[in-house]
């Protein structure tokens, strides 16, 4: 598939030939393609089933674009180039488009001079001879190549149909810099969702509804979260298409009005603190910042990442669950560095398991300014006697061990921890993040008395407060 383009390509038509015969099981077999040929009412094509069959025409292109899905090219047909010259089309040009799904590409290349190259194009496809038939709407009397009552011989499906059925034009796209994808149509609009996993595509269906020939659409930005925006024409649906870049996704979709349906696209398992000093609650529905979260971005950007959760425990002993204390004591640190004027993020704000990827990856799109990732430490049985406080940083950074160096100095002093000093090292999340990157192990769970400061609320919050104000001071004496 086509990479990042940050513009919607507008798939403005689209024809299914009529065959009752073709079932799904059909159309999900291969079909070829084995012959194509100009004729006199349009195109001739021998096909061994009746394709699903997508046509684009760009704005202002001089092509049209005619896609057979599940379709392959004979060998003697790819690249082939069929001179035309009448229906406003000077030649059709012919390619294996896709291998996998297979998609058989028809390019029809307009002369835009010719009125009939405006000509919206119809099928037919004949089950008995293995025919499709594609034909300017204007040629429909003549479309019919055999004799009309042959029980086989399908109607005329109309590509863009001229009816004066009631269908909503889908007119304007837009996306907010919070993540808000707004949809407006000039009528009222119906709409159903699906998520296409494979293709990471979340497709909103509107039926009764048509492209609008003025369509507004968003230009994304090149780190935009969406990646792109497809419009197709589906008999008598819009099908919009929304492919995200990978960590976020389409969260919600809402209808903000009868002819405005708004989908939220947020970061997976990522939540930002409620504005106000409230405990934000467990959260299974994180979304990215709205305008009246994001705050000032002046102070600083403060990313807190709670390790492990879900099916990963992290380490385990005496009862407590490394997931279980570092979670609390991160959002407790999150609300400390907010109360200082700091915009936070979580990586996870309950119990989810989160892979390591994605973790750096918010952070990056989130552009934070600090990275601080929460951990408690683990010795294998017989070390029990161990306890205290590591901050690590990445080996080779600098910034990173200067950060390290305050936050530590901070637990230590506050918490009465042991002083297991300031470490380099090459965990994945502080040596993957390109800002300044911590993982502070606010202690042993394998040693019984730490086990059970880190499991106490009031410790946490000391712990939390403690690292709040290293961050702080790196923040300031680095001109924040
Ligand atoms: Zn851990």
């Amino acid at each position: 598939m086509c990479v990042a383009t940050g513009y919607v390509s507008p798939v403005v038509e689209q024809l299914q030939a009529q065959s009752t015969n073709t079932t799904s099981s059909q159309s999900n077999a291969a079909i070829r393609l084995n012959n194509i040929q100009p004729v006199n009412n349009g195109l001739m094509l021998n096909v061994n089933a009746n394709p699903q069959i997508k046509v684009q025409r760009e704005d202002n292109s001089d092509r049209l674009i005619i896609d057979l899905q599940n379709t392959t090219l004979t060998k003697e047909l790819h690249q082939a180039n069929l001179p035309m010259n009448r229906f406003g089309v000077k030649q059709v040009r012919v390619a294996q488009f896709q291998n996998n799904p297979a998609i058989a590409r028809l390019v029809f290349d307009l002369d835009s001079s010719d009125p009939n190259s405006k000509t919206v194009w119809q099928s037919q496809y004949i089950d008995t001879t293995n025919t499709l038939f594609l034909t300017p709407a204007n040629k429909v009397t003549q479309a019919i190549p055999i004799e009309p009552n042959l029980p086989s011989s399908r109607p005329i499906n109309p590509i863009n149909s001229a009816s004066t059925s009631i269908i909503a034009a889908i007119e304007k796209l837009s996306f907010s810099s919070t993540g808000q994808l707004l949809i407006e149509a000039n009528l009222p609009l119906s709409y159903q969702t699906n998520f296409d996993r494979a293709s990471g595509t979340f497709n909103l269906i509107v039926p009764n509804a048509k492209i609008s020939a003025n369509l507004q659409r968003p230009s994304l930005a090149a780190n935009s979260p969406i990646e792109r925006i497809r419009l197709t024409q589906v008999g008598n649906s819009v099908e919009i298409g929304i492919k995200t870049i990978p960590g976020w996704q389409v969260r919600e979709t809402q209808r903000l009005s009868n002819q405005q349906i708004k989908l939220q696209v947020s970061l997976n398992s990522l939540s930002q603190v409620p504005p106000n000093n409230q405990t934000p609650l467990p959260n299974n529905n994180p979304s990215v910042p709205s305008s009246q979260t994001v705050g000032d971005r002046r102070r600083g950007v403060i990313f807190v990442d709670a390790g492990h959760g879900g099916n990963d425990p992290g380490a385990v002993a005496n009862g407590v669950q490394e997931k279980d204390v570092v979670l609390p004591i991160s959002l407790k640190l999150g609300q400390a560095l907010q109360s200082m004027g700091y915009t936070v993020y979580y990586t996870r704000t309950n119990d989810v398991e989160i892979d390591l990827e994605p973790r750096v990856a918010a952070a990056e799109r989130i552009n934070a300014d600090v990275f601080v990732s929460i951990h408690a430490n683990s010795l294998a049985p017989g070390n029990s006697g161990i306890s205290g406080i590591e901050t690590y940083h990445s080996r080779n950074s600098t910034v990173g061990q200067e950060l390290a160096s305050y936050v530590h100095s901070q637990i230590v002093s506050a918490t009465g921890a042991s002083d297991r000093s300031v470490r380099g090292a090459g965990f994945y999340v502080i040596a993957k993040t390109s800002m300044p990157a911590i993982l502070v192990e606010t202690g042993f769970v394998t040693n019984p008395a730490e086990a059970r400061n880190l499991s106490s609320p009031d410790y946490q919050k000391r712990m939390a407060d403690a690292i709040a104000r290293g961050i702080d001071r790196f923040m300031r004496v680095r001109g924040r």
